[in-house]
């Protein structure tokens, strides 16, 4: 069997032109690439990239100029292939990593074809028919709803601000056995001093895991948290392969490590992250905020498969087309998805309706809402701006504390 070409389908994800977004809907900058590896024996492979869809589109077409001809049953040999093949640029990255995720999930959706077996049987067999999911909410509305729908996990993302009485006002809302966690996206404006003392609040609330406290490539700053805060520490979202992650496990830095399905380096690299963090006794709970559905599949397919999968990061109440532009599209029962059984990752792409929606970008402008970009201000390095801002992010004392 021979690899004869790799197709690649990049889409734009988001409100159909002329409708208005629903509430928690994706908007405006958000791509989803699928590809497509074909085979002499007419055999083919779906997988996702993410990392940076639209940059990773020619990276793949760059990697199939080496992968034509070859035999896709060689997974791991094909892997370390590509990955030498992209040293000159570099270390890889999440845009080279989620061109090698893209590619190695097909492959292994091919083996499973060949043989007639679910990617989860030809990876040890699993130790689970469903795993379970944790939602998002911005509000206690929303907490409800996703309560509503059978879930007992809800995550909060600060987003511009920290808001301690959201959360506790989640926590109250979902009661005291429902799990809650915290998300700070890694804001570099939070210095470790600052998010020690929003953990000393959180230590309050029986979180499940606090993600991302500070800008995560301050792994020094992560260390003084981790030393200071007693409340269990998840990330790993923006690295890839099990170099990228390596780190945050030797050093015992987190409780939680959450490679990202569509550009963590590959299924066979997600399973040897879990290996790396199980040895630590440290959990897996795969990040899923930017993929889409294909990623979600593979995901399923590693967490059946390792001891220590905690849950799958889903955005229950994301864009529509998500269940339309796969086949079968996945839906939660009781907050859990179920491991699919079909030959391979159990779904195909429905090129008709990816075809609706062309890239048009994938770069987000600044994410304030306010202020915009201020060249010349303290608004011109917003990564950076920190300090000057910080009495209108950092609320530190709940009202009524
Ligand atoms: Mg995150």
């Amino acid at each position: 069997m021979k690899i004869t070409d790799i197709k690649t389908y990049l889409m734009q994800v988001g409100p159909r032109p002329g409708v208005p977004a629903k509430d928690g809907s994706f908007r405006g900058s958000r791509n989803w690439l699928f590809l497509k590896v074909e085979t002499d024996e007419g055999v083919t492979g779906i997988g996702e990239c993410s990392g940076w869809p639209r940059v990773i589109e020619r990276a793949v077409e760059d990697l199939a100029t080496i992968l034509k001809g070859e035999d896709p049953r060689d997974i791991d040999r094909l892997w370390q292939r590509m990955y030498v093949a992209t040293m000159g640029h570099g270390m890889t990255g999440t845009v080279g990593g989620g061109a090698l995720t893209g590619i190695e999930m097909a492959l292994w959706d091919i083996k499973g074809k060949v043989l007639g077996q679910p990617v989860w049987n030809l990876l040890g067999g699993k130790f689970r028919d469903t795993i379970p999911c944790y939602g998002h909410a911005k509000s206690t509305k929303r907490a409800r709803e996703l309560m509503d729908r059978g879930y007992s996990a809800v995550k909060v993302g600060f987003t511009g601000a920290v808001d301690l009485d959201l959360v506790a006002a989640i926590r109250d809302e979902i009661g005291p056995d429902a799990d809650l966690m915290v998300d700070a996206h890694g804001p570099s404006w939070m210095t470790a001093a600052d998010a020690i003392l929003v953990g000393r609040e959180l230590e309050q609330l029986d979180l499940l895991f606090y993600e991302d406290p500070v800008a995560p490539e301050n792994l020094d700053a992560l260390q003084r948290v981790r030393d200071a805060v007693n409340v269990p520490l998840a990330a790993g979202e923006r690295v890839s392969t099990i170099y990228g992650i390596r780190p945050y496990i030797e050093r015992d830095l987190v409780d939680v490590i959450q490679p990202d399905t569509g550009r963590a380096g590959g299924i066979t690299q997600m399973r040897k992250m879990a290996a790396m963090a199980e040895s630590h006794y440290i959990t897996l709970a795969p990040h899923s905020g930017s993929l889409g559905p294909v990623a979600e599949f593979a995901a399923l397919h590693v967490m059946a498969t390792v001891p220590n999968a905690l849950m799958l990061e889903r955005v229950e109440f994301d864009w529509e087309g998500r269940a339309e532009v796969v086949s079968p599209a996945l839906s939660s029962t009781n907050g859990a998805l179920r491991v699919p059984d079909a030959p391979g990752l159990g779904v195909e792409l429905v090129e008709e309706e990816i075809a609706k929606y062309p890239s048009q970008r994938n770069v987000t402008d600044m994410p304030e809402t306010d202020g915009a970009y201020e060249p010349g201000t303290v608004g011109e390095c917003v990564y950076f701006q920190s300090r000057l801002r910080r009495g209108t992010r950092l609320r530190l004392k709940r009202t009524g504390d």
